[in-house]
């Protein structure tokens, strides 16, 4: 999208210019500031610029505009007296002209007027004399102000449109704000959403209304139109329902789309459907990039993390712009990476989830703990978490859990008004079965998801809670002595809950050959998603691939320190009657991951003992299968 604005000198394309770049939210170029020195020494003089002067210039302005074009566009105040100058700069199709005209007397006084400018006034007639009058573009008069001059201008574009650099489908939570967030960021955007008739009518058209300050923004609801306004090679992302919805929406494009355009899933897919999909898509000769999105609505609207996995080649197309839509790191690189073939960018966003689960289900079990077991009010935990996420355990979810504890409408808390009923959507479960695919202990995330489904049986816990006079018993210990048990206890529930993510997010990687990177996915959490933390920049920092999870600097110290009081919080709670899925699933975990002897000898034991299944020696490690006549054990 490229917008030149030409007139003699003194006519105000700069104003101008920057009033419409302003407005289309792209970067301003002033042409005379790219004049090699040798011209601005002649002007300085007084002597006027000839034609052999003039090519360097143009050149240095054409390679700017075909640079811009790439990342957007731009918007260009030159003067473009001659039509062969203007020749030199019209590279594209996707170019629009606005010529400033004005009458010489009116010029002259706005130049007198004017300062520190290397132009003389009197160079004005030469600059007349040039002029060659096009008979194209927009010829707007200077006779008004510059307002008046940026709607007309305006109005010109919205009637000879430019194509677009992206368009989004789906102009829901997410959609809309990812293509707004990609408008003000500079990249012009179509809006597409399906018409449903007396349902879904104009959705786009009034997001597009909603947003007057974004004169970079095109809607549709017809999908061929919608196509047709895109920059070739086109670049669609979708950001609708996971499952049919994608798959319909896929089979509608790909007729409609061109070898080397792209498509982006930017929803939450389940990977193996994205599997299929790169493949599918791959056959119609189109890039796909099936590609995580976290932040909900806020963060996609100010800086989601971006989680592209599939055609690299394809991700190469809109690099920059999800660098430039995306959160950053505590460095200021954008919080999106390329993260590798396949389904791999979902897995992850997957897995992300599920580690979001177990975050928000380990906080929700430490307040309601101390609010039912330790009578505090919501305003003292509020403090509380405040407090912890001061410092080493800050977290995205903390802060808000802190927050919505303050939250009173009408002086009640408006948390005690919500239905203590969590329902899941899909990321929770599907990692929970990926973790059974694999062989992958999964329980204190898995703890996650039951506890939602435990919470959806209301009904039945009301019944039940009456029949066995279930009921929290109050701790009568101090709050004082407790609370650096309940923090560190809070701090390694979640190392937990990351070293399960993260090993179901290692074994699946090995497997699958898709060599993911986990410091530089751990660097792309470190801001804009959900599960932003504090300990999300230690793993970033340290992870490594070639020792345990739980041994990285930063994580080692605390499993060696507080897993006496995770088990002593979770003792604490269960013997007052308060469930704690997750922490006490994490501690049952930890221990059991770093039990030298376990109990599974037992088992064995037993598998033989009734289905004479045999059993290893420790002696004998061969994989040798024993087996015994367990009723006749030698005296
Ligand atoms: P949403 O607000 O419900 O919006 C869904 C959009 O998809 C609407 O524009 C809807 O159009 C359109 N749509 C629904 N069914 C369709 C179909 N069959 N064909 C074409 N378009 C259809 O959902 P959202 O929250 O933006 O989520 C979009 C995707 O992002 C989902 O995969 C979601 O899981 C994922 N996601 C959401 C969040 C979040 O915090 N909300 C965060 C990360 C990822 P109509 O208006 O016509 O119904």
């Amino acid at each position: 999208m490229i917008v030149i604005v030409t007139g003699v000198s003194g006519t105000g394309k700069t104003t101008v210019g920057n009033l419409l770049a302003e407005k289309l939210h792209l970067p301003f170029f002033d042409g005379d500031h790219f004049h090699p020195g040798a011209n601005i020494e002649k002007m300085s003089q007084g002597h006027p610029l000839d034609d052999i002067d003039r090519v360097p210039w143009l050149q240095i302005l054409a390679d700017k505009l075909a640079n811009s074009e790439i990342s957007g566009g731009a918007v260009l105040a030159c003067s473009g007296l001659k039509e062969s100058y203007r020749q030199k700069l019209n590279l594209s199709e996707n170019l629009r002209w606005i010529h400033l005209i004005g009458e010489r007397g009116l010029i002259w006084d706005r130049m007198l007027a004017r300062k520190n400018h290397y132009m003389k006034a009197g160079m004005l007639d030469s600059q007349f004399a040039t002029w060659e009058e096009p008979d194209y573009g927009l010829k707007l008069s200077i006779d008004q102000t510059p307002e008046e001059m940026l709607e007309i201008a305006i109005e010109y574009l919205i009637r000879n449109p430019l194509k677009m650099s992206i368009g989004v489908v789906g102009m829901g939570v997410m959609g809309k704000s990812l293509a707004l967030n990609l408008a003000e960021k500079g990249v012009p955007v179509s809006l597409y959403n399906r018409y449903v008739t007396g349902k879904e009518e104009a959705v786009a058209q009034k997001v597009m209304e909603a947003n007057p300050d974004f004169a970079n923004l095109r809607a549709f609801e017809d999908i061929r139109n919608f196509i047709d306004s895109l920059l070739v090679p086109r670049k669609i992302l979708l950001m609708i329902p996971a499952g049919a919805a994608i798959d319909s929406q896929l089979e509608t494009l790909i007729p409609l789309l061109e070898p080397g355009d792209l498509v982006i899933d930017g929803g939450n897919s389940f990977y193996k459907d994205s599997e299929r999909r790169v493949v599918r898509m791959k056959e119609a000769g189109l890039h796909f990039l099936p590609m995580g999105v976290s932040g909900g609505e806020e963060g996609a609207r100010k800086g989601p993390s971006i989680m592209p996995g599939g055609n690299r080649e394809g991700y190469a197309l809109v690099e920059d712009f999800l660098g430039r839509i995306s959160a950053k790191d505590q460095n200021g690189k954008p919080c999106v990476t390329y993260v590798g073939p396949g389904g791999s960018g979902h897995f992850i966003k997957m897995v992300h989830n599920s580690i979001e689960y177990g975050e928000m289900q380990v906080l929700a079990e430490l307040v309601h703990f101390l609010r039912f077991g330790f009578g505090c009010s919501a305003d003292q935990i509020s403090d509380i978490l405040t407090d912890w996420g001061n410092g080493d355990l800050k977290s995205f979810l903390l802060e808000i859990t802190a927050d919505l504890l303050l939250f009173k409408e009408n002086g009640e808390l408006l948390l005690d008004k919500i239905l203590d009923q969590a329902g899941q959507k899909g990321t929770g479960a599907w990692s929970l079965n990926t973790a059974l695919e694999y062989g992958i202990p999964y329980s204190p995330l898995a703890e996650a998801v039951n506890a939602r489904g435990v919470s959806g049986e209301k009904a039945m816990r009301v019944a039940l809670s009456k029949t066995f006079h279930h009921e929290f018993a109050p701790v009568n210990e101090s709050l004082e002595a407790w609370l650096p048990k309940l923090k560190s206890a809070y701090g390694l529930a979640r190392i937990i809950n990351h070293e399960v993510g993260f090993r179901l997010m290692k074994t699946v990687s090995d497997a699958q050959d898709w060599q993911l990177n986990f410091s530089e996915i751990a660097r792309i959490w470190t801001n804009g998603c959900i599960i932003r933390s504090g300990l999300m920049e230690k793993i970033s920092a340290n992870y490594s691939d070639d020792k345990s999870f739980f041994e990285i600097a930063g994580v080692k110290e605390q499993v060696i320190q507080n897993r006496g009081d995770l088990a002593a919080v979770v003792g604490l709670g269960l013997t007052h009657g308060f469930a704690l899925p997750v922490m006490s699933a994490g501690i049952n975990y930890l221990l059991g991951r770093i039990t030298a002897d376990s109990s599974a000898s037992v088992i064995q034991a037993q598998r033989d003992y009734f289905g004479a299944h045999t059993y290893q020696l420790k002696e004998d490690l061969s994989g040798q299968g024993y087996h015994t006549h367990w009723t006749k054990s030698s005296p």
